[in-house]
């Protein structure tokens, strides 16, 4: 008998402030005809969401992030505390994010996303020892600029990272296979879907896929009037389609047999793994 491979894929949100916006607010929670969208794009494929909060939002958004998890299977974890991309991953963000989850959600966070895949290997051994049990935030892909990367070593399915007896489970940012262009809503845009789909019918996926997608890549033709330069240009590039495309990337999961589940469940699913490549702490660059 052939062995079945088990598809799994978590669609993940940044919940955080609108970029390149000036004032906090977050429109896919005010906008009703956002919010409404979305909530039935996610409820017709029975996606399940894991929404990754910047934890300094619960004060002002707390009453809409419960009423959107009785509209919709909802999972939060945190995405930092202010989402400084200077204190991505610093001692001080990380202990602020536990305690304001624990006050507003009332459990210990079982895992972290750094803003914008500034987790580094400093920010891994707080985590660790803030009881933290995964990470989500690094791009096993290239990109240039103050806050790129280059990070085409790093494995594109979930590993373990072992300090001492200490371990973290690390997910990365599902991209395309061998090409290494991230899973998630703004590359789809960036690219079109035309072509985004082509690379994923020639590449595929992996067997586990995290995605990836933020408020303002749904109405970034909203947002974008504080941004310049190639910065805008790209992120402006096919912004009305944010929630057809949205639509899109669930149905190709669909098509390609994926089923959906919360972070925290991938995460029970994979821990125990043999098969889970490991990197000693030591190790990491
Ligand atoms: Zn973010």
């Amino acid at each position: 008998m052939i062995p079945v491979r088990e598809k799994l894929a978590c669609i993940t949100l940044d919940m955080e402030a609108d970029h390149g916006d000036h004032q906090t607010r977050v429109r896919l929670l005010e906008n009703p005809e956002f919010y409404e969208r979305y909530i039935a794009i996610v409820n017709q494929y029975a996606v399940k969401v894991t929404m990754f909060t910047v934890t300094s939002l619960f004060e002002d958004f707390g009453q809409k992030f419960k009423e959107l998890s009785k509209r919709i299977p909802l999972e939060l974890a945190p995405h930092s505390h202010r989402h400084d991309p200077y204190r991505a991953c610093s001692p001080e963000e990380i202990a602020a994010a536990k305690e304001a989850f624990l006050k507003h959600v009332g459990t210990a966070p079982l895992g972290y996303r750094a803003p914008i895949g500034r987790i580094d290997k400093e920010g891994l051994a707080h985590l660790m020892d803030y009881g933290y049990r995964y990470d989500a935030s690094l791009y096993p892909s290239m990109r240039p600029g103050e806050f790129g990367y280059f990070n085409l070593h790093m494995p594109n399915v979930p590993f373990r990272i072992m300090r001492g007896e200490a371990e973290l489970i690390e997910f990365p940012f599902t991209s395309i296979s061998t090409v290494r262009i991230v899973f998630g809503l703004s590359y789809v845009k960036l690219l079109g879907w035309r072509l985004y789909s082509l690379l994923l019918d020639i590449f595929g996926l992996p067997d586990v896929v995290v995605s990836l997608s933020h408020p303002y890549d749904f109405y970034t033709h909203l947002t974008a009037d504080g941004l310049s330069g190639a910065e805008k240009f790209a992120l402006l590039r096919n912004a009305p389609h944010g929630f057809d495309y949205f639509e899109k990337m669930i149905v190709a999961l669909k098509k390609r047999g994926y089923q959906f589940l919360f972070l925290s469940e991938l995460y029970q699913r994979t821990q125990n793994r043999t098969s889970l490549k490991t990197i000693r702490w030591e190790n990491w660059r």
